[in-house]
């Protein structure tokens, strides 16, 4: 399809990125479908992030994506998964392409200022762990 699902992670939001962050998804073509400022429990966390359960950064991830406020969104763009991987950059910031978010943005590997889902299913599986149909325009 041509939806990806974004959230702008605790580091960035507490580093005062998020507008620029926003701008800049938006200046690179996407539509934002929904959009919100929630902050995951613990719970929540471990329930999105259970496919890296067996990964040695699993509890360091969880504990940091519930440490403070993020922005969820939706956003729709031709080649949307592809298009928003190639503008946030590689996962380890110091490893991302110039001008990409992550590469202006993140702090390191685990604190990494944005996510972006990796394929089509799980963009729509992580969008609707956030919103609701009626919430998706
Ligand atoms: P995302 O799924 O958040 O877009 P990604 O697909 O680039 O990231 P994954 O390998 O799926 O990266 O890892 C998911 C998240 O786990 C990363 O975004 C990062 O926050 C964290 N992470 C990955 N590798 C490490 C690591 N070596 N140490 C600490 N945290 C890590």
């Amino acid at each position: 399809t041509n939806r990806t699902f974004t959230m702008i992670k605790p580091d960035a939001m507490k580093n005062g990125h998020a507008g620029a962050i926003l701008d800049k998804i938006i200046k690179s073509g996407f539509r934002i479908v929904a959009l919100k400022q929630t902050k995951l429990t613990e719970e929540k966390a471990g329930e999105f992030y259970a496919v890296h359960k067996a990964r040695p950064f699993y509890g360091e991830l969880v504990e940091f994506m519930s440490s403070g406020v993020i922005i969820a969104a939706i956003l729709e763009k031709d080649n949307a998964v592809a298009d928003f991987r190639t503008l946030i950059g590689a996962t380890d910031p110091s490893k991302a392409d110039e001008g990409t978010i992550r590469k202006l943005f993140a702090t390191s590997v685990g604190e990494n200022a944005v996510h972006g889902s990796d394929s089509d299913e799980n963009a729509k599986i992580e969008g609707d762990f956030f919103f609701s149909g009626l919430e998706q325009f």
